[in-house]
């Protein structure tokens, strides 16, 4: 449209996200906790349709994925297997001065951002965060909540073999918890110390060569682009970064990682990763177990290789706000002489809007509003679906507008007498008359446009 504007800030998301119900503080009435996040109505609804989408494009719709749901404690000999016990850290330098403490490898200069200060020797700071396990707290019954959803695919590989008889090359996909105390949690939702993974590990047949591997990685990388486009990301915000060698983990062969032009910077959205077998190879040389694959033909047996495209719930929610804030300038319906009528409006893809339709009375006088709410609770049978019948319609609009809804139904006088309705298109702002009578049908196929 031509009067958009994309002036995305952290502050305008934070603050909408915040009156609307997307996200809170997480414990604001006692101060909060250290960027912890709760998610609202709206965020919960968003969050689902991410989770449930992802699931049903790489699991249920394809016939060379099953998923699973492991525990998020894990014993500890997994962690030392995996590498993550001994690797699994980020340098961390203490202010001399102030004792604050910073990620060596995110600062810019080599003085303390807070205080001028010089910092004391950098060291390894594990990232994992420990528990522990029943009545008395000894080191014996300290466990680590895991990282990341990744090593559950593993130490299951033989139970999903035998139970699932599929054949190389298939993928195990698991959408969970994962934990890790970051030294500095910070910008929002995008980085925290508890939050959602959906990873897929995808075994293949032992590659002969690159050729062999690179096919699937291949695959994969095009696969991430496409889930990124329908969540609405623009395709020139998204910038892949082949991580250089120094940089990579410690299983990693080869990464890509997928990063997004966020308000405060391009930083990393998701992974695409190389596994080789680090990961079957150790648990299966650690815990004593066969996780070797047999092929049926030839007989042969090896440790299948690994493809992990791992993405974080979290940041797929803020990369989908930021490329869905809008605001846009609508002429001067509504507004004081002389005022630009401006409008917010998420433009999320239809699929993702957290409300799907909004039923708004013109009127709260009963003979209206009766009406309305039938229609309401008859549409909510197959979509999320709100009712407001306060302030004036304009308002109601501009609300509905900002947390993303496709279709407002305003329900009016003339609706008594005609049995019809106006829906209103989020985008366009175009009003359609259309009767009640059609109107499920008629909103099921533009949700699904
Ligand atoms: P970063 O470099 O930002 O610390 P990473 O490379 O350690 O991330 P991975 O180990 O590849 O991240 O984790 C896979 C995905 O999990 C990331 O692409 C990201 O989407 C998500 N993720 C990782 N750490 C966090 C975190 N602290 N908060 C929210 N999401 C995270």
């Amino acid at each position: 449209m031509e009067n958009e504007k994309k002036t995305v800030t952290m502050e305008k998301i934070i603050s909408l996200a915040k009156q609307r119900g997307f996200v809170f503080p997480g414990s604001e009435i006692y101060g909060g906790l250290q960027n912890a996040w709760d998610f609202g109505p709206l965020g919960v609804e968003l969050k689902n349709n991410i989770k449930a989408a992802w699931w049903k494009r790489f699991v249920s719709h394809r016939g060379d994925m099953v998923g699973i749901e492991a525990a998020l404690l894990m014993n500890t000999r997994v962690w030392e297997a995996s590498g993550h016990i001994s690797n699994f850290s980020d340098p961390l330098v203490e202010c001399e001065k102030c004792h604050h403490r910073f990620r060596a490898d995110t600062l810019d200069g080599d003085k303390c951002p807070d205080c001028g200060g010089s910092f004391m020797e950098a060291q390894q700071f594990n990232l994992m965060l420990k528990t522990s396990l029943g009545a008395t707290a000894d080191k014996a019954n300290e466990v680590y909540f895991r990282p990341e959803t990744a090593q559950g695919m593993f130490v299951n590989f033989k139970n999903i073999i035998d139970s699932t008889r599929k054949k190389l090359p298939f993928g195990i996909a698991q959408i969970g918890k994962a934990f890790r105390n970051e030294i500095t949690p910070g910008n929002y939702i995008f980085r925290t110390r508890e939050f959602e993974q959906m990873e897929i590990e995808y075994f293949i047949p032992l590659p002969k060569n690159d050729a062999e591997w690179e096919e699937y990685f291949e695959a994969w990388r095009k696969e991430m682009h496409e889930w990124m486009t329908d969540l609405g990301i623009k395709p020139d915000d998204i910038h892949e970064l082949d991580v250089p060698k120094e940089d990579l983990a410690h299983y990693s062969k080869k990464t890509i990682d997928f990063e997004y032009d966020f308000p405060f910077g391009r930083k990393e959205l998701y992974g695409l990763a190389y596994r080789t077998d680090f990961d079957l190879k150790n648990h299966g040389e650690k815990s004593g177990a066969n996780l070797k694959y047999k092929d049926a033909e030839t007989g042969e047996e090896y440790y299948p290789h690994v493809i992990e495209p791992t993405f974080g719930v979290e940041r797929s929610v803020l990369a989908a706000m930021c490329s869905a804030y809008t605001e846009e300038k609508v002429g001067s319906g509504g507004s004081e002489e002389g005022e630009e009528d401006m409008r917010v409006v998420m433009k999320f893809p239809k699929w993702l809007a957290p409300v799907k339709v909004a039923v708004l009375p013109l009127s709260k006088k009963d003979e209206l509003s009766s009406v309305a709410k039938k229609i309401a609770t008859e549409l909510r049978e197959s979509f999320t679906t709100d009712y407001d019948e306060t302030q004036s319609i304009g308002k109601r609009y501009r609300r509905q507008d900002e947390i993303g809804t496709p279709y407002c139904v305003t329900v009016d006088f003339e609706t008594l007498n005609d049995n019809a309705v106006t829906v209103r298109d989020r985008d366009t702002m175009k009003q359609e008359r259309i009767a009640v009578s059609d109107l499920k049908k008629y909103l099921a196929e533009k949700l699904a446009e």
